[in-house]
């Protein structure tokens, strides 16, 4: 029988079509295709400006440029997440540090938030910005996180990679209604593609020329932004170090096609999801907790298992050629975060999290008969499991 994965892409004929357009036209980067791509992804979440770039880490990394972050100042991030969202902190050397999650979610813990910005406020080490993650696509509480910004003062990347199509009540996740940036991802095991690629959403002008700017090389071609009046028209100024961090227009064409059906991925993941709701009732292992308004993308079902069986179940489910993962082995736990003084115990839901979780196959194309035997394969698992 095939392997099934936890996550894949879906290409059809129109996608194929619109990359082979590019392919034979005049530009294959810094063309139109971006311009339409950012366009289209602001437009349909309700942000001002999109900058598109070659992934979210680098979407992530321009965005703590964009708001200052350097040495001396502050991150914080979930333990939850995969490294990038801590990262991006490291690259502009700033400190990292971490906000522990809630257990049912995933997610950041407003409570925990909130204690560690009061014994910030007493040290004199608030932080500068400060990472969401919209775990497997729902979003954070963000406007409990937005009061706390707006009362101790830092600013809000949301890194918004599992979370394209999800919304906060009636407002789509990337209007900036919370945050000063959200971050996407297009890797093809996000809820659309372009290869590798992501995208930095802003409703400042301000942030969105500094993102635009440090996604190439810190160059600018308009005269407003120049120190000194421009010597021609084939003039450039590189005014601060950036990086070439640019998209391809192939790529932003193929995310252009992904867009139209973006709304058709999540309406057959959140179907897929409660199907599994369903299938899995029965068992005892904790299912996804959802917080309604918000509504999750549904980028993964994640269940919790009893402690001691994950192991082996993922090891059995595996064998039988189904992709389950992990969602995530916490941040601070990685070797390189130790080196810099993280410890297990300092975030115990998160590293509680990491010892239950399971993340079963979930995409588009996933059929009804393949997750059936996700499903079939999980109950043998379990029951050798326990
Ligand atoms: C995938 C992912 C990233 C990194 O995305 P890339 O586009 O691969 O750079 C960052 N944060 C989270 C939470 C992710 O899942």
């Amino acid at each position: 029988m095939s392997f099934i994965p936890y996550g894949r892409q879906d290409i059809n004929a129109a996608d194929v079509a619109a990359v082979v357009e590019v392919l034979e036209s005049d530009w294959l980067t810094q063309g139109p295709a971006i311009e339409r791509f950012e366009r289209a992804i602001a437009d349909y979440c309700g942000a001002a400006h999109g900058v598109a770039v070659n992934s979210a880490t680098s979407a992530l990394h321009i965005a703590c440029l964009a708001l200052g972050l350097g040495p001396g100042k502050r991150l914080w991030t979930s333990p939850n997440t995969f490294v990038a969202s801590a990262n991006c902190g490291l690259y502009c050397g700033a400190e990292v540090d971490f906000v522990d999650i809630e257990f049912a979610t995933g997610n950041l813990s407003v409570a925990a938030l909130a204690e560690k910005l009061q014994q910030a406020e007493r040290r004199g080490s608030l932080p500068d910005v400060l990472v969401p993650v919209h775990f497997a696509g729902q979003p954070c509480d963000m406007p409990a996180i937005r009061n706390l910004a707006d009362r101790y003062g830092f600013r809000i990347i949301e890194d918004a990679s599992h979370a394209i199509g999800a919304r906060y009540g009636d407002e789509r996740v990337g209007c900036g209604r919370y945050a000063d940036i959200t971050v996407f991802s297009f890797h093809p095991v996000k809820i659309i593609t372009t290869g590798e690629g992501g995208m930095a959403l802003t409703n400042s002008a301000d942030l969105a020329t500094k993102m635009r700017r440090l996604r190439s090389h810190g160059i600018t071609r308009e005269a407003v932004e120049m120190e000194c009046p421009s010597e021609g028209a084939w003039y450039y100024q590189q005014i601060e170090l950036g990086f070439n961090y640019r998209i391809t227009d192939i790529q932003a064409a193929l995310g252009l096609s992904q867009l139209q059906r973006l709304e058709a991925f999540v309406a057959r993941r959140s179907q897929l999801a409660a199907r599994y709701d369903r299938l899995l009732a029965d068992l005892p292992l904790g299912r996804p907790a959802m917080q309604p308004p918000m509504a999750s993308a549904w980028h993964l079902y994640v269940v919790h298992l009893a402690e001691g069986s994950r192991r082996p179940v993922f090891d059995a489910m595996r064998a039988q050629g189904i992709g389950v993962n992990v969602h995530y082995i916490p941040v601070h736990l990685q070797p390189y975060y130790r080196k810099r003084g993280f410890r297990p115990g300092d975030f115990p839901e998160a590293e509680r999290h990491y010892a239950a979780a399971l993340s079963l196959p979930l995409f588009a194309a996933l059929s009804e008969v393949e997750q059936d035997r996700v499903v079939t394969v999980l109950r043998e698992a379990m029951g050798a499991a326990a």
